[in-house]
């Protein structure tokens, strides 16, 4: 087996099933419950549910177990991978009764493509133009009921016809340090990998609110651990392999860490527009908006301002760096 495909099955075997399996986001596993036991109990399809948030945070997993839950076929795709409107046509007419069909990156569909997707949403129809000119015609297809999940990491990229037509919105929110201990201990106990609880608080504690960082730091954790010849993973190890990994002591990564340097010593911590970021940390916009941000906002790190982004004192705290006079509260 190559490398891939056993990083592959172990995020395969680490990955919840069910809903009563799945760590954190209390609010959205306790609506998600009582709209599918309603589905069913109506023999109906279940809303259309899109959820909002970072990366990482368990969008794919949710809408994995909703199909799962509902007993319906899971069928997935993406915004940027249907390049036409005939491909998502392809898709929708192949769904059977209440299937879930996924979205990912909802927001990235391209404009003739969501066009049609609001009948399909709205009516279970397809409107389809057939052939050019004068000879044209539209045609309507009846469509299976079914339930559109769509994944977008900010609510505010969707158009306002396309998020109206989503009956349950629901935002994920950056997990808590014990709901990551909890996943991590789970992730180990899979894997075989000892570890007591000190060493599964430092890798939660690391993992940036983040699921799929806390999967991939208790990863290279356990090979540093097997290489060194540990039989436990204790606070020490993990420490050490997380420093090796350039993950400080919050859990913040070389990029965060850029990002908060640039804008303290640069622009003397602010405040300073998005675009500007951008350009001078040379990354797109949106990976700064969807990646790095959102966690140095929900840390107070940050703060959006009308006149643009402004670091606070704690940031300045943790850079080891003294706060300008327009960063104090
Ligand atoms: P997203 O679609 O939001 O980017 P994914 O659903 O792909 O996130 O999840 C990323 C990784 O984190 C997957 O390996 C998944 O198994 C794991 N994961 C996400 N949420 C949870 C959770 N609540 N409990 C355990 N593992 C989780």
């Amino acid at each position: 087996m190559s490398p891939e495909k056993r990083e592959e099955d172990l995020e395969a075997s680490i990955r919840p099933l069910t809903l009563a399996d799945f760590t954190g986001q209390e609010a959205a596993r306790k609506n998600l419950k009582v709209f599918i036991e309603a589905a069913k109990a109506r023999k109906d399809a279940l809303d259309h549910v899109l959820f909002v948030g970072p990366p990482g945070l368990g969008k794919t997993t949710l809408a994995q177990i909703v199909a799962r839950e509902l007993g319906v076929n899971f069928r997935s795709t993406s915004g940027p991978v249907i390049a036409k409107a005939g491909d998502l046509a392809a898709q929708l007419t192949n769904l059977e009764e209440r299937d879930v069909l996924f979205i990912d990156e909802i927001h990235r569909l391209n404009p003739s493509v969501e066009e049609i997707l609001y009948p399909a949403m709205e009516d279970f129809q397809l409107d389809l133009i057939i052939g050019e000119g004068p000879a044209a015609r539209s045609v309507k297809i009846d469509l299976a009921r079914f339930t559109l999940v769509g994944a977008t990491t900010r609510a505010g990229l969707l158009t306002t016809p396309l998020r109206d037509r989503f009956g349950i919105p629901i935002r994920m929110n950056f997990y808590t340090v014990e709901e990551l201990e909890s996943i991590v201990a789970r992730g180990a106990r899979v894997m075989k990998c000892p570890m007591n609880f000190e060493g599964a608080n430092e890798i939660a504690r690391r993992s940036r609110g983040t699921p799929r960082i806390a999967g991939r730091l208790l990863r290279r954790v356990r090979d540093f651990a097997l290489v060194d010849g540990d039989a436990m993973v204790t606070r020490q190890v993990a420490d050490h392999a997380l420093k090796l990994l350039d993950v400080d002591s919050i859990g913040l990564d070389e990029m965060d860490r850029r990002y908060l340097n640039m804008v303290a010593v640069n622009f003397g911590g602010g405040p300073v527009g998005i675009e500007t970021i951008a350009a001078a940390l040379s990354e797109p916009r949106d990976a700064i908006e969807d990646i790095i941000e959102p966690y140095l906002l929900q840390q107070g790190f940050l703060n959006r301002t009308p006149r643009g982004r402004m670091l606070t004192p704690r940031a300045f705290s943790h850079l080891g760096l003294a706060a300008p006079e327009q960063a104090q509260p």
